[in-house]
């Protein structure tokens, strides 16, 4: 059984993993909007990897006999400045994460929890992969300036991404 605290944040961050989801696939649709379908693509593949991560927090309560609590999930952003903006905001907000899945932990430190402390470990390393991917986009995105044909030549790129559920094979 998960103590009151760990389950308590483990519950919010099943709402922060889908509200995650909510602001990817609102990314995607303003991609849609610029016709650039390829950036849409990766976006929603954002989508669905946070989808997943909900759903592994999700079955791991059950798991320890636990019961999920699902909440609203709060307004996210619908326009951005431009596809800079898009990604320094999809950054930010995965450094935010990152912060969340730490504090987890160390609810979990405290509470003496080793088993939610291995849960999380995965969550750890994910966070460390998705802060690379989105530095690396960035880095691109800034050198090509956000604009012009290299924003086509990473569009292409971009529609290249197909949804892989790492939670079931790591
Ligand atoms: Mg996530």
């Amino acid at each position: 059984m998960l103590k009151e605290k760990v389950l308590n944040a483990i519950n919010d961050q099943i709402n922060a993993e889908f509200h995650s989801a909510y602001l990817y696939l609102s990314m995607a649709a303003w991609f849609e909007d610029k016709g650039l379908t390829g950036f849409s693509n990766w976006m929603k593949i954002q989508y669905q990897e946070e989808t997943s991560h909900a759903i592994k927090f999700f079955n791991y309560v059950i798991e320890r006999n636990g019961r999920v609590i699902l909440t609203p999930i709060a307004a996210v952003d619908t326009d951005f400045k431009n596809i800079v903006d898009v990604f320094e905001k999809t950054l930010a907000h995965e450094e935010l994460v990152t912060d969340r899945i730490n504090k987890i932990m160390d609810i979990a430190i405290a509470e003496s929890d080793h088993a939610t402390r291995s849960f999380l470990n995965w969550f750890v390393d994910e966070q460390v992969e998705e802060e690379a991917n989105v530095n690396e986009i960035l880095d691109t995105l800034r050198l090509i300036n956000g604009e012009g044909n290299g924003v086509f030549m990473l569009d292409r790129e971009m529609k290249q991404r197909v949804f892989v559920d790492s939670t079931q094979t790591e």
